[in-house]
């Protein structure tokens, strides 16, 4: 989980166990991608033996992880009978935890969203949240056979653990990312979960479900109550040592700017962040920017005057984000309205010169995220769908 770094445990070294593991989310993967494969196809494409796949296809049936379609027709021998993925195979769900509301989703073996919910809160602890969240697992639990239900995965906002940036100012959780708090979550479902980073769910979900479909690298910035960036590196997210890898909400951009909370001054996250725009309106910065109809005229001067701040701001950290990480794009998405986002992509325009300047890019260096509202609570649930799917799983998610 988050707060504990990576182990210092030898990658190289095996055992059987972890092998026949790793194979099934090899042919899982292989079918997920392909759409439709054969024992055929598989052997072919893996590299596995044919009595491996064998075995793990006849273990996957048995679970209900694949679907069996009616046999090709051949001249001679045994048809070939094609597998899919069974969407009833296997369910997560996700949690987005936000400051002032918790979006709960389920989704299938296939990534589909088979079921919503949207409670209100005001920034619970774990405590207060948990007899939310069990109610939210039960009524999900109940529209699924509970054996096929695979974890749960939670996303809220971060840096988690960090000594004087974790539990400060209304853009933080505190209370949330203890081992402690997800054991018992854990003890009371008898269910795995997992803990992400708001940016980082988000990553996932629009490489999934938006428009970073198909891309290897890229950066999601995350403009929640607060603000943080999803890296989406060599294919694979990247979440740091400590899982606060893209956090780049205290990068001063502003020498001797705005007092921040986590006591210093010009941090990135004064300037591009919900709480930035809701004191750019008048409105206190724990207040829930929901409760605002920004399309009414008596904000526009205040949307302005945040947009005049939060721009040369977001142009300083996608230079930083460029030169750092050659991104084929960068994405920007979260809890603002897509009109308020698409102003502050426009207005970034001209971006600094950076690495990125480049003639032969296929997309543009700065666009808007398209995966919707549901975007980290898909990501959260589908890190669980795989860790069960995902040979690479270790890199998607570190458990
Ligand atoms: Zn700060």
């Amino acid at each position: 989980m988050q707060t504990s770094s990576k182990s210092n445990k030898p990658t190289t070294g095996t055992n059987l166990e972890h092998a026949r593991l790793h194979n099934r989310r090899v042919v899982l993967e292989a079918i997920r991608q392909a759409g439709r494969l054969t024992r055929a196809d598989l052997t072919r494409l893996t590299s596995l033996t044919a009595q491996t796949i064998s075995n793990i296809v006849a273990e996957l049936l048995s679970e209900s992880k694949l679907s069996v379609h009616a046999p090709e027709k051949t001249a001679r021998g045994q048809p070939p009978i094609p597998l899919s993925i069974n969407p009833d195979g296997g369910f997560s769900i996700g949690f987005h935890v936000e400051q002032h509301q918790i979006v709960a989703v389920l989704l299938d073996l296939k990534g589909v969203t088979r079921g919503r919910r949207v409670h209100a809160v005001s920034y619970p602890t774990f405590a207060e949240a948990l007899p939310l969240l069990l109610k939210c697992i039960e009524w999900f639990r109940r529209k699924v056979s509970a054996e096929r239900l695979l974890g749960i995965g939670i996303a809220l906002p971060g840096p988690f653990g960090v000594a004087g940036m974790s539990a400060v100012g209304p853009t933080s959780m505190p209370g949330w990312d203890d081992e402690q708090s997800l054991a018992l979550l854990r003890e009371r479902t008898g269910l795995p979960v997992l803990m992400e980073n708001d940016a980082t769910a988000a990553a996932m979900g629009e490489r999934l479900y938006g428009v970073a479909g198909g891309l290897r690298d890229f950066a999601y910035l995350f403009v929640g109550h607060g603000l943080g960036s999803g890296l989406y590196l060599d294919n694979r997210l990247y979440s740091g040592h400590w899982r606060n890898a893209g956090e780049i909400g205290h990068v001063i951009v502003v020498p001797n700017g705005k007092t921040c909370y986590c006591g210093k001054r010009g941090c990135l996250e004064r300037y591009v962040s919900g709480a930035s725009l809701l004191e750019h309106l008048g409105v206190g910065a724990d207040q829930n920017l929901s409760d605002l109809d920004l399309t009414d005229n008596q904000h526009a001067a205040g949307i302005e005057r945040w947009l005049a701040e939060a721009v040369p701001a977001l142009r300083h950290a996608i230079n930083v984000l460029e030169s750092l990480l050659d991104p084929e794009t960068m994405l920007v998405g979260g809890m603002l309205s897509n009109d308020i986002l698409a102003r502050l992509i426009d207005q970034s325009f001209p971006l600094y010169p950076s690495v990125s300047g480049r003639e032969d890019r296929a997309h543009a260096r700065l666009q808007l995220g398209t995966a919707g509202p549901d975007c980290v609570a898909l990501g959260a649930a589908a890190l669980v769908v795989l860790a069960e799917l995902s040979p690479d799983y270790q890199a998607l998610l570190k458990a």
